[in-house]
């Protein structure tokens, strides 16, 4: 199997967690998301425990949470000791409703609003992740008004290209984020943040992409980074207490994709941040990491029921599902590959190719094209793997389809998370 979390048990059904899905299917209907909350949390452990190893005892990861947003996965983040990074107030309502110290709570974003500003400082928000000097002057004149110092770091673009698919592809010096270091700009904004009374500026912030399968574009991205901080240290005398290198660590969606150690690949990272600041005399900052995706995408299974088969006489056939881009956009946004299979058949031969698609009106509502299944029937449930990240979080009403239910798996234990959304739901802002 895909991953270590799915197996196949004595009725041919698919398990995640221990759990049987084609069980979870009848139990609380499709189409259903499903989350191991277990692996959740061995993931949250094992970048803990690598970060304090390999990096310093204060390095952290903050949960990435625009990849799966809900009260109880803030819940399980706080049980866990993550802090989390949040882009959005609505983001910082439900991590704060599910009860995370504000502390630990990292604010990003490009077009923040002044009232997002408030609210987040309001509420006693740890660290604003600051994009733009506009912002920072908001930063500064709201924390004066209030009579504290706000902790900021800076979004930098340190300008490296990890090879990943453009859209995802945050890090170049051409972003809508951050201030670039080859334009100067970013050398201009810490100047500016450091004018400004009431900003307490601590450090600096690069994210430089999405499915980074390789420890290099991290290493890249600390030489450029620091070697920006050792410049600031020399020309200003300032000295950065905080390091965030960002997330990015991919993800296996398919057999062909390649695998990551998450442990090892921290280590070899930190062994180059270890070296570096050796050679320039930089004391160790505290670094950060925020890892989105690779905490909570394999976690997650999305349960459908087929409704029909179609073969196009001399084309091709599709396998139609009671859900599609409403609860998943990814393949129709950028393309994205998914395994799928037979939950209720999940060990029979793959012989049958396929397009999956989904209920909307619309052409691009698919799951995959050329996928390979069993012969499907009506009735048989399909899972896609790997659906824990930016599925929920991407859902939409488009076509007025309400959203998914979420279950939480933990030790093979089913707990409802989310419930289901009823029409009533869908009308209660229409007036
Ligand atoms: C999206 C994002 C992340 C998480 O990225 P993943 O690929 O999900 O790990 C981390 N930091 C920032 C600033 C982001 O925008």
């Amino acid at each position: 199997m895909l991953h270590s979390n799915l197996s196949v048990n004595e009725n041919h059904h698919l398990t995640l967690c221990g759990a049987d899905t084609a069980e979870l299917a009848k139990k609380y209907g499709t189409p259903l998301y499903l989350l191991d909350e277990t692996r959740v949390r061995e993931k949250c452990r094992t970048y803990q425990r690598a970060m304090k190893t390999y990096f310093s005892p204060e390095a952290r990861p903050l949960y990435a949470s625009k990849a799966l947003s809900f009260k109880g996965i803030y819940r399980l983040a706080k049980e866990e000791g993550m802090a989390v990074d949040v882009v959005s107030p609505g983001e910082l309502y439900i991590a704060l409703s599910a009860g995370m110290n504000p502390a630990d709570i990292y604010f990003h974003g490009n077009a923040k609003t002044m009232a997002d500003i408030r609210y987040a400082m309001d509420a006693g928000i740890g660290y604003f992740v600051a994009d733009n000097k506009t912002e920072l002057a908001r930063i500064s004149d709201y924390a004066k008004e209030k009579g504290i110092m706000q902790k900021v770091l800076l979004r930098i673009t340190p300008g490296i290209d990890p090879h990943t698919f453009d859209a995802v592809n945050t890090g170049k010096v051409d972003s809508k984020f951050g201030s670039a270091i080859a334009t100067g700009q970013a050398e201009e904004i810490f100047n500016y943040a450091r004018s400004q009374a009431g900003i307490e500026l601590c450090g600096f912030h690069c994210h430089i992409g999405s499915q980074i399968f390789d420890e290099k574009p991290f290493c890249d991205a600390a030489d450029l980074m620091l070697t920006f901080m050792v410049g600031l240290r020399d020309k200003y005398g300032y000295t950065a207490k905080v390091l965030n290198l960002g997330g990015g660590i991919g993800v296996r969606y398919v057999e062909s994709d390649p695998y990551i150690d998450i442990d090892d690949t921290l280590r070899l990272v930190g062994a180059h941040l270890h070296k570096i600041c050796e050679e320039t005399g930089y004391p160790m900052p505290q670094i950060l990491m925020e890892p989105g995706r690779s905490l909570v995408a394999d976690a997650g299974v999305t349960l459908y029921e087929v409704q029909n088969v179609k073969t196009i006489t001399g084309y091709k056939s599709y396998a139609a599902i009671d859900g599609g881009m409403t609860d998943n956009p990814r393949y129709a946004l950028y393309g994205s590959k998914y395994t799928v299979l037979l939950a209720n058949r999940a060990d029979e031969e793959a012989d049958f190719t396929c397009t999956v698609a989904g209920r909307c009106c619309e052409s691009g509502d698919l799951i995959g094209e050329n996928m390979l299944l069993p012969k499907p029937n009506a009735g048989d449930i399909l899972a896609v793997l790997v659906t824990g990240a930016y599925n929920y979080a991407m859902a939409s009403n488009y076509n007025c389809i309400p959203k998914l239910p979420i279950v939480m798996i933990a030790d093979g234990k089913d707990t409802l998370a989310v419930r289901r959304e009823t029409y009533e739901d869908m009308i209660a802002c229409q007036l």
